[in-house]
C-alpha cells in the first residue's frame, strides 16, 4: 500500500511578522509533522479556505489531524464570550468542524491535540468551559503550565479497557497548556483519562475506532519519549486498517 497522508488542518499567523510572506501564514508545527513522520505518514497542510466544501478535501487525506490553537469561537456551542476568553477565530472553527463531520461521514480517522480535541468535541455537540480556572473551582491544577512544553507536568489517569489505556497504560504524565476543558461532552465519545483535579484529558469515539483525542501535546515529548510517539503509531495503524477497508470495499 502507497504511504498514508495525514492533513493537518493550518493555523494562521497572526501575530507580527518580520517578513511579508508569514502575514497571515498558514502553518503547521514542525514536531508534529516530524512526529507523524517518524510513524510513517506524509503530512499536507490545509488552509481554511471559505469557498470550498470541506467534503472536498476528503479523498486527499487517509486521516485528519486537528492540532493545537487558539480558542475556539463560543457561539459554535451557544454562548457568549465570556471576559477571560483568550483569542478565537472563527474562520479557522468552522473549516475544522466541517471537515470533521466530513471525514467521519467518509470513515477517515482523526486524532485531536489539545485545540483539537475541543473542536472534535464541539462538532459532536458538546460544549467548553471558556476559562477552566475562572470557571471551575474544582479545577486546581496548573494546566497553563509555564514549565517548556517538552517537559511533563501534571498526571492523569487512564480508563481501563480503553484504547487509550492499551497504549498508556493506567496512568501517565503529560504537558499542558490549556485555559479551556470539556464541558458537556459530545455524542458518542468516552472519557479515556482525566487528571487529578478531574478535567477530561482524553477521549475516543465509542462505536468505532475514527476519533482519539488528547488535552495534552504529545508531539511535544515524542522526540523523549516512546509512549508519545506510540500515540502517532496508533494513529497511523488506524488510518492503515480504515485505508484497507476501503481497497476491499472497491
Ligand atoms: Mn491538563
Amino acid at each position: 500500500m502507497r504511504q498514508l497522508i495525514a492533513a493537518i488542518t493550518a493555523d494562521t499567523f497572526l501575530g507580527r511578522a518580520s517578513h511579508p510572506n508569514q502575514e497571515r501564514a498558514d502553518y503547521a508545527p514542525r514536531p508534529l509533522v516530524d512526529a507523524l513522520s517518524a510513524a510513517g505518514l506524509l503530512s499536507i497542510i490545509l488552509p481554511y479556505n471559505e469557498k470550498a466544501d470541506a467534503k472536498d478535501y476528503v479523498s486527499s487525506f487517509d486521516g485528519l489531524v486537528i492540532p493545537g490553537g487558539p480558542n475556539m469561537s463560543p457561539k459554535f456551542y451557544g454562548e457568549e464570550p465570556l471576559w477571560c476568553i483568550g483569542a478565537t477565530y472563527e474562520k479557522r472553527d468552522k473549516f475544522e468542524v466541517e471537515l470533521i463531520k466530513a471525514a467521519m461521514a467518509a470513515e477517515k480517522p482523526i486524532f485531536g491535540i489539545c485545540r483539537g480535541l475541543q473542536v472534535i468535541n464541539v462538532a459532536l455537540g458538546g460544549s467548553l468551559w471558556q476559562d477552566m480556572q475562572v470557571q471551575c473551582p474544582s479545577i486546581t491544577i496548573q494546566h497553563m503550565q509555564k514549565t517548556p512544553v517538552t517537559l511533563a507536568t501534571h498526571s492523569i489517569e487512564i480508563e481501563p479497557g480503553s484504547r487509550l489505556h492499551s497504549i498508556l497504560g493506567n496512568s501517565c504524565r503529560v504537558n499542558s497548556f490549556h485555559k479551556e476543558g470539556v464541558k458537556k461532552l459530545g455524542e458518542g465519545l468516552a472519557v479515556t483519562a482525566r487528571s487529578a483535579d478531574g478535567c477530561i484529558e482524553a477521549f475516543e469515539s465509542k462505536d468505532n475506532d475514527l476519533i482519539t483525542a488528547v488535552q495534552w501535546h504529545p508531539e511535544n515529548m515524542a522526540a523523549d519519549r516512546k509512549d508519545m510517539a506510540a500515540l502517532f503509531a496508533h494513529f497511523a495503524e488506524r488510518m492503515e486498517r480504515y485505508a484497507r477497508r476501503r481497497i476491499v470495499r472497491q
